[in-house]
């Protein structure tokens, strides 16, 4: 029983390390929603893959990583990055059931695409303000969600290959 607790920890750990480095090595910028826990677990998709010590262990990887390969790592405020439209900026209302953002500009995605880029636009905010005042990037904060931070990675600032519709 202990050792198979020991086993599940050291996978754990082995996964956010891989998934830090990963995420660290191939973009300069990385943002993640400063999300609550008790938040996090009513959404039973995201609450899967999520816990203290799992993040907790991933934030720690998280600053290790950013500090060797020089990556900025931004926490932002979660407050409407899921209702608004990353396109126009309009608020457009929707419940946690809704999956797709449908904003009257015409703007259609997947709900958690169009968050992870309101998410990046902040982060591209905090760092563009940070470098002006020379100050360091990486910001603090008590969760991430793993999937929704792997959307935001994947959309690399340097070379936006991410499709915005
Ligand atoms: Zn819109």
């Amino acid at each position: 029983m202990q050792r198979k607790h020991l086993k599940v920890n050291r996978q754990r750990n082995e996964h956010a390390k891989r998934l830090a480095r990963n995420v660290c090595k191939f973009n300069s910028l990385v943002a993640y929603e400063d999300l609550s826990v008790k938040n996090m677990v009513k959404n039973h998709c995201l609450a899967k893959s999520i816990n203290d010590v799992a993040w907790s262990l991933f934030r720690r990887w998280l600053e290790y990583f950013a500090a060797k390969f020089n990556t900025t790592v931004v926490a932002v405020n979660p407050r409407m990055t899921s209702q608004k439209c990353s396109d126009c900026g309009a608020i457009v209302k929707k419940s946690l059931s809704t999956r797709t953002h449908k904003c009257s500009c015409g703007c259609q995605m997947q709900r958690d695409v169009n968050a992870a880029i309101n998410i990046l636009n902040l982060a591209r905010q905090v760092r563009d303000g940070q470098s002006q005042s020379n100050a360091t990037g990486l910001a603090t904060s008590t969760l991430v969600g793993e999937n929704l931070l792997e959307q935001v990675a994947r959309k690399n600032v340097e070379s936006p290959g991410f499709p915005l519709r």
